[in-house]
């Protein structure tokens, strides 16, 4: 049998659950050895800069407490570490890991996946603020095989879509948007629907002042290789919504000027055309969701270079919902996923992690030569 690692991310805002189902992989092999079927060594690593709480948090009696492996504070120490380990009988499972890293992390974890280890990574998206908590955290996506987005119930109005952080200030304001985002003192973080997201000082784009009240948005990226199906999934949309809502559908991102303020439904495919204002446009549609438009948009989030494209980089952190949708090779009879594009003959073609294997070095990073 092929056999290919992969890359998972559970993504949201704090008390949401993805620490949870983190853990949860771990208990499953836990089980699988307990009762004699077939399991893999799990290996715990998490970022060493939350020193409040060194152990992993669980509920389960089993896991109380739960030693980290390693705890890491750069992608080099990560590497060196799993050197130790047969890639395909071990599962990664890495906690925290928005916070600080020395070195490309993501590039790193995304090797180690093609070199066999399944992996699976917890992520903040956002800091207090609502911007990507760290670069790294904004490159994690883009590697991703698979994303399962997790939401919060609001503290404020406890509807079921809490999706980012508010982190208040000993007097009981909402910190500022320009406030250190790694503070671990005594403030206090809270899970948040966009509408009850308040950030003092937060910069708006010059054309927010356009955007109508709607009811309650949402920001839906969908995202996969060339050829993968992310384009069909967008149209689908357009049939579901239309003649029900105004719709505005873009083959390519539109100027930001000339984007519909006038739908509610938003949809926009080719985003990785998108090379200039990544930040402010990623922002402005941020902001849209928001208001309460609800924008979907697809896109390739690598280049065949294996590079994170810099408009989906810049998008993904902000999305409350991320669907990766694989391209499929067939490798000696078996259907494989594949996530990776590869330039052949001045075309793009999707290949899974195991034939991308044969095409790189895994610990080097980066792409082919
Ligand atoms: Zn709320």
């Amino acid at each position: 049998m092929v056999t290919q690692g992969s890359l998972t991310v559970f993504m949201g805002p704090m008390s949401s659950g993805k620490s949870r189902d983190l853990i949860s992989v771990y208990l499953n092999e836990l089980q699988s050895k307990e009762e004699g079927r077939p399991y893999k060594d799990v290996i715990l690593v998490k970022n060493a800069t939350d020193t409040r709480a060194p152990t992993i948090h669980t509920r389960d009696s089993r896991t109380k407490n739960l030693q980290p492996d390693l705890q890491y504070l750069s992608a080099d120490e990560v590497r060196e570490f799993t050197k130790k380990f047969n890639p395909s009988q071990h599962i990664l499972l890495i906690d925290e890991y928005q916070f600080p890293t020395e070195g490309d992390i993501a590039g790193l974890l995304d090797s180690l996946a093609t070199s066999g280890f399944e992996i699976y990574v917890s992520t903040l998206q956002t800091s207090f603020n609502g911007m990507a908590f760290s670069e790294h955290v904004k490159d994690i996506f883009s590697y991703a095989d698979r994303v399962v987005s997790f939401k919060a119930t609001c503290s404020n109005c406890e509807n079921d879509y809490g999706v980012r952080t508010m982190r208040t200030n000993n007097e009981g304001t909402p910190d500022q948007f320009d406030a250190d985002v790694v503070n671990v003192g005594f403030d206090n973080y809270n899970p948040v629907c966009r509408k009850d997201h308040l950030v003092p000082g937060r910069p708006l784009h010059q054309f927010h002042q356009n955007l109508k009240e709607n009811g309650r948005g949402s920001l839906k990226v969908i995202s996969g290789p060339a050829s993968s199906a992310k384009s069909d999934i967008l149209k689908s949309y357009l049939v579901k919504f239309s003649g029900r809502e105004p719709v505005s559908y873009y083959t390519s991102p539109p100027d930001i000027s000339t984007l519909s303020r006038s739908s509610s439904v938003v949809l926009i495919d080719n985003y990785h055309k998108l090379n200039s204002d990544t930040q402010e446009y990623a922002m402005f549609l941020d902001h849209m969701a928001t208001k309460g438009y609800f924008v979907v948009v697809a896109g390739d989030p690598l280049t065949a270079k294996n590079l994170p494209t810099p408009s989906l980089r810049e998008l993904l952190p902000l999305a409350d919902d991320i669907s990766i949708e694989s391209a499929y090779e067939k490798i000696s009879g078996e259907r494989m996923a594949a996530t990776k594009t590869i330039q052949v003959n001045g075309s793009l073609k999707p290949v899974s992690r195991y034939t991308y294997l044969g095409l790189i070095n895994p610990f080097q990073g980066g792409g082919p030569q």
